[in-house]
């Protein structure tokens, strides 16, 4: 499976703005993007210019696939999911990627980044409804359960997870259970309730052309 190998940091500065793919790290003195602002690369400090209305379009599709950490062309099959769907295509595409499981137990609280989320996804600690659940591109639905797994939950791993979970409030379309570990959805997300600084439009010029 295909996977991003350039540092996440790097992909911030790319993009000129936190994405937050750290964790606590994004908040602290320690970020790239607040120590080395600007481009990666030997003449990133001398990169000027106009830029032009693809490469907008083209960076704000970048930026939210590196958001959400999904490769070029599982975000294409989203893209076409969401603009075969009713509604607004763009709100459909960001609600698409908003119920992805690894972004589900981000949004719980159950991870400090959507990079750890996927990592504990994919290393079995959640169950989807009672089931083992270990692909972080599993679409949750209304009514899903999400429970990290009895055997993992005392690992000192989760002990901390928890910890920092009581401080979190989740967004309202999801509901938490801390103490036990446990989420659920309760409705899909609409636009108002994703925050996000991403202008979904310029995605739909970007793939319209
Ligand atoms: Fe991005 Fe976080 Fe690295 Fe800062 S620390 S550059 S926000 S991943």
């Amino acid at each position: 499976m295909g996977r991003y190998t350039e540092s996440v940091c790097r992909q911030c500065r790319r993009e000129g703005l936190k994405l937050f793919l750290k964790g606590d790290r994004c908040y602290s003195q320690k970020c790239a993007v607040e120590k080395k602002p600007y481009i990666p690369g030997a003449h990133g400090r001398n990169r000027r210019g106009k830029v032009s209305e693809y490469g907008i379009q083209l960076r704000e599709k970048q930026k939210t696939r590196r958001i959400y950490g999904v490769l070029e062309k599982q975000f294409r099959n989203y893209f076409e999911m969401a603009d075969r769907k009713q509604g607004i295509t763009g709100e459909n595409l960001l609600i698409l990627l908003e119920r992805r499981l690894d972004n589900v137990v981000y949004r719980l609280g159950f991870a400090a980044s959507r990079k750890e989320a996927r990592q504990l996804v994919n290393h079995g600690h959640f169950t989807l409804n009672g089931r083992r659940a270990d692909i972080p591109s599993m679409m949750v639905r209304v009514g899903d359960v999400i429970q990290v797994k009895d055997n993992s939950k005392d690992s000192p791993k989760f002990a901390m997870i928890k910890d920092a979970a009581t401080y979190k409030t989740p967004p309202e379309w999801l509901s938490v259970d801390v103490e036990n570990l446990t989420g659920s959805v309760l409705a899909f997300p609409n636009r108002d309730q994703i925050d996000t600084t991403i202008n979904e439009q310029l995605i739909v010029e970007l793939y319209s052309r």
